[in-house]
């Protein structure tokens, strides 16, 4: 079945081809003399089809072509190139993407074929799976940022700082090439689900994500279903609450919790400070949520800060009434700091227990590790491709002394 349209919400102007939506690029077309319709199909060729280069879009006209290669060349492309590409035992896909400025952005392809369940993705959505005879589900986890400016204390991109927002050419653009590559493997795999839970927090660049989640769900571009896209934020609530305006509540919605209490939260997200978690269930509670979805909670068990099964009990109390479901994530260890997930048993105890409290919960299976894509691995790269050596032991008591938000 085609995706309903989302509503276009008031956007900011695109800034590169690769932004344009259809009535951008009609608009844009008909200043040439052209007839509007061109647009559609400019569009859909590039993002529909994944045809950047003018000379290849046939069913335009050849001086059309040839125009929009003279005015537009250079934007016609992807804007980054692909740096490295890495694959681990499990097939997981890390791509390191320069982009100006000499930088690299990740994003990483997560086939979901081996027979286990992908904790986010809903039964009623894999059997969709079937029936359109996709045999390898993928899911691509996009970057938002470079580095990111919230400063948890578990996370590699907080632990850098925010070195600055991607483009929406950028963001989406990470999907086209993801699509792309899975065909060009010919293995079977298409990409079915987009997270942004890569690097950066997607609400702190909400014009250019929200552009972003335009283009990828448009049925004339890559089309994907507003329930396949997850959009996971550390919970800055005004633009939760603009997400829900601008998207009716569509976009799928997680929400990175990691602790029940004020203290506990502020220490490991000093985005708490800002925004408390009684300020964050009162919002969670208002959006616009569509009838039979859920918002997931994150939750990164982290061992002796927030692994207690009093906080299971605390959770349960916290999001009474909301519908919620809940994925722990065993915090993955990164360079730059000592803290650690709990062993096997400690996961499961936690879950057993959020599930006596009538929860649904998941533990995210760890997926590239090996090749540092798993969450919150995703670090920053200099110029040379290197890790940027920054090693800080992190307080678990006090906040991090990472960035707020701002
Ligand atoms: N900034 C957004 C999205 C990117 S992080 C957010 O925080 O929600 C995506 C998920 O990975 C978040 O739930 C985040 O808390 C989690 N994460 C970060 N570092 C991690 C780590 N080292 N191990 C496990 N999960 C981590
Ligand atoms: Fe930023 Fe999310 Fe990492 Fe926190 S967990 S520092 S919000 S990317």
């Amino acid at each position: 079945m085609a995706p309903r349209p989302l509503p276009t919400p008031d956007l900011a102007p695109p800034a590169h081809a690769l932004e344009r939506l259809p009535e951008e690029w009609a608009a844009l077309l008909e200043a040439w003399g052209e007839p509007r319709f061109r647009g559609g199909q400019v569009f859909q060729w590039i993002h529909q089809r994944g045809v950047c280069d003018p000379a290849e879009m046939t069913s335009l006209p050849k001086t059309l072509r040839a125009r929009l290669a003279e005015e537009l060349g250079e934007e016609l492309a992807y804007p980054f190139a692909v740096h490295r590409r890495g694959r681990a035992p499990d097939r997981t896909q890390k791509l390191l993407l320069r982009v100006a400025g000499e930088r690299d952005v990740e994003t990483v392809l997560i086939p979901q074929n081996d027979g286990s369940a992908d904790p986010d993705v809903d039964v009623a959505d894999r059997s969709e799976d079937r029936e359109v005879g996709i045999t390898s589900p993928v899911t691509q986890c996009i970057s938002s940022q470079i580095g990111c400016a919230m400063g948890c204390v578990f996370c590699a991109s907080g632990v850098a700082g925010l070195q600055r927002h991607l483009s929406a050419a950028e963001i989406v653009g990470q999907v086209l090439l993801g699509r792309e590559l899975l065909r060009q493997d010919d293995e079977g795999d298409r990409l079915r689900n987009v997270v942004l839970m890569g690097m950066g927090e997607p609400l702190h660049n909400y014009d250019a994500v929200a552009r972003a989640l335009v283009l990828m769900t448009h049925p004339d571009g890559l089309g994907l279903s507003t329930r396949r896209v997850t959009l996971s934020t550390s919970g800055l609530i005004p633009q939760i609450d603009r997400l829900g305006r601008d998207f009716q509540g569509r976009v799928q919605l997680a929400i990175s919790l990691h602790a029940t209490s004020d203290e506990r939260r502020s220490a490991i997200m000093p985005v708490n400070r800002k925004y408390p978690l009684a300020e964050l269930m009162a919002c969670l509670r208002r959006y616009p949520l569509p009838k039979r979805r859920r918002i997931t909670l994150e939750y990164t068990l982290i061992a002796g800060v927030n692994d207690a099964l009093e906080e299971a009990d605390a959770l349960a109390g916290l999001v009474r009434g909301v519908p919620v479901k809940v994925n722990l994530i065993p915090m993955n260890p990164i360079a730059e700091s000592d803290l650690g997930a709990p062993d096997a048993s400690g996961v499961a105890r936690f879950r057993a227990r959020l599930m006596k409290h009538g929860l649904t919960a998941t533990v995210r299976r760890q997926r590239g590790d090996d090749i540092d894509a798993a969450c919150g691995q995703l670090a920053l790269y200099g110029p040379a491709g290197e890790r940027t050596p920054r090693r800080r032991r992190l307080p678990v008591a006090g906040p991090g002394g990472g960035h707020g938000p701002s």
